[in-house]
């Protein structure tokens, strides 16, 4: 075991709250979301590699390591704390810029992701994995509120974001992490999820930007939201009666599965 804190503090490191750079120690926590995101024999990639500690536990399992990390003040700690690792790749791109097109490019194989994601930009991370062509799941620690709105089927935390994961992964809660167990320790706790890619297409802009119009305004029907966008009242009613649901539906009656196949009717998705 390497000592990460021994080596941040020999570099000075200053924590970036901007960055998302709350940092994980424990050993059997690392060991848990390394085992629990599949890395045994996999390739996999990492998003915001830190001081290298959840990279170490994912490296010791996976064949490959690719791990993106912006904050180059880190890059000399992580040169101490992934020494002696031959299977580890560090990126400095940041994956939102680079765009998933790209990822999938610097990858070249199939590929999942294992991360503690900095939460400023949890979503947009993971819809450009659900976008990708290559990559089968994705494990991640997210606040447990996102969590929760994740894997929500039903009721007020079913929303865009449940139904938009949900119609091309299956979501798994995996097990929570307390503040406390991070560095610096923030104000909330977080969920482990694991959302397995569903065997079908990847999420596309098209169906992303659909799902959004049907949740525009929760308390609306589904045919206000989407008429309000310029879609044909009269279609929208066609498809909605074809799969056996009322004109006056919102967008949480009908589920993530449904609403994929709305969109595909209606030529969105
Ligand atoms: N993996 C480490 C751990 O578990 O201790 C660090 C996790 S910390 C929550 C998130 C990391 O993501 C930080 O090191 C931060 O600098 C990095 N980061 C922030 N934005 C990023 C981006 N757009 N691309 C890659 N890394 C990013």
């Amino acid at each position: 075991m390497a000592d990460f804190e021994g080596v941040l503090g020999k570099h000075k490191f200053k924590y970036k709250k901007s960055l998302g750079q709350n940092f994980i120690f424990d050993e059997q926590i690392l060991d848990e979301i390394a085992e629990a995101g599949g890395a045994d024999g996999a390739c996999v990639v990492e998003i915001g590699a830190g001081a290298g500690t959840l990279s170490r536990a994912i490296a010791k399992r996976s064949r490959r390591l690719c791990a993106f990390e912006i904050d180059e003040t880190l890059f000399p700690i992580l040169d101490e704390t992934l020494d002696g690792l031959d299977n580890v790749q560090l990126f400095s791109n940041n994956v939102l810029e680079l765009g998933v097109e790209t990822v999938d490019m610097l990858i070249g194989e199939p590929y999942i992701v294992i991360a503690n994601l900095p939460y400023y930009i949890t979503t947009p991370l993971i819809f450009t994995f659900l976008k990708s062509e290559l990559c089968g799941s994705v494990t991640c620690l997210v606040q447990k509120e996102v969590a929760d709105r994740i894997c929500a089927t039903d009721g007020g935390d079913f929303g865009a974001l449940s139904a938009c994961v949900q119609a091309v992964a299956n979501p798994t809660k995996i097990r929570d992490v307390k503040s406390w167990d991070f560095t610096p320790m923030p104000e909330v706790d977080s969920t482990l999820i694991r959302l397995d890619r569903n065997g079908g297409e990847p999420l596309t802009d098209k169906l992303d930007a659909f799902i959004k119009l049907c949740f525009a305004q929760k308390r609306k029907t589904l045919v206000n939201n989407l008429t309000a966008a310029g879609i044909n009242k009269q279609d929208v009613t066609d498809a909605l009666d074809g799969m056996g649901f009322p004109a006056t539906a919102r967008a949480e009656q009908l589920g993530a599965a449904n609403l994929f196949e709305l969109g595909k009717k209606l030529g969105r998705a």
